[in-house]
């Protein structure tokens, strides 16, 4: 744990924090000092690699199983934070799946399915805690999107309409929760080395990223833990933090 510890005594939650993005981000957090409740959908021996990590490194963290595309399975994952932490300070919304597909062939199971993580699990966490955000009077949630979200992609219709949608999400939510102390803000990665990209053909891609390579999971980390210390990034909401090589300047 790093001396400065920003997130000492905090709570921190991130979903889909098994590989990738979110274990980076799990890593990274605990770094900061927090304690990092690691969600899983199925990877259940990942996770508890994060957090055997976490813990070997002198941090504290604990997983959790949860689908968090499912009503039912988020309220008691949000119970299992408050009951285990008895608050929870940092709420990281990154769990995500692609259906890659072009429009005319894509099934709608696909399109429902990318729907249901990516965008309706953002909705369902965050209104999970908002109520004990909104007590606290205080609290960081950070929403992964994606620059796709912001610029669309072809063959990934559903994916783009969620990432933006998350958008949207983040700014109303943001104007909506600012007055009791509540910041909400995303981070939208462009092309990070993980499983999700591993199948990408990397040469064209390559050609539109200026910093001319992929990013790796631990600089979106690096995002995400500015966007949770205070008082850094305290004045900070409704935000759109690109992360991504400068693919995308507007
Ligand atoms: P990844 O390597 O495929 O990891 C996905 C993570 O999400 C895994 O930990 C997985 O858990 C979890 N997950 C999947 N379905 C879930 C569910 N229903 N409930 C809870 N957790 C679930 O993906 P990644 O590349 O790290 O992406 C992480 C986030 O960044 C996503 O929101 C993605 O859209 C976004 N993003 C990624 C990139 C990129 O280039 N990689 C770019 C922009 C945005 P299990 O291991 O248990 O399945």
């Amino acid at each position: 744990m790093s001396s400065s510890a920003p997130l000492a005594g905090q709570t921190a939650l991130v979903t889909g924090a098994s590989r990738g993005i979110g274990r980076a981000v799990a890593l990274e957090l605990a770094n900061a000092g927090a304690t990092v409740a690691v969600n899983y959908a199925s990877s259940a021996t990942a996770a508890e690699e994060v957090v055997a990590q976490i813990i070997a490194t002198g941090g504290s963290a604990y997983a959790l199983k949860a689908d968090v595309s499912q009503e039912e399975q988020v309220e008691p994952l949000m119970a299992a934070v408050l009951e285990r932490s008895g608050s929870l300070d940092v709420l990281v919304n990154n769990a995500g799946i692609t259906r890659d597909g072009l429009l005319m062939r894509m099934k709608t199971d696909d399109w429902q399915a990318v729907l249901n993580l990516n965008l309706s699990g953002v909705f369902l966490c965050t209104r999970a805690i908002t109520r004990t955000m909104l007590k606290q009077k205080r609290g960081r949630i950070i929403n992964i999107t994606s620059v796709v979200g912001l610029i669309g992609n072809a063959g990934q219709a559903n994916y783009a309409a969620a990432k933006a949608g998350v958008i949207g999400f983040t700014r109303s939510t943001a104007r909506e929760l600012a007055s009791r102390g509540i910041t909400v803000n995303a981070v939208a990665p462009g092309f990070i080395a993980t499983d999700m990209t591993k199948d990408l053909k990397a040469d064209e891609l390559l050609n539109a990223i200026p910093l001319g390579r992929y990013g790796q999971p631990e600089e979106v980390a690096g995002a995400v833990r500015f966007l949770a210390a205070d008082p850094a990034a305290a004045y900070i909401t409704g935000q759109v933090l690109q992360v991504d090589g400068g693919m995308v300047m507007a």
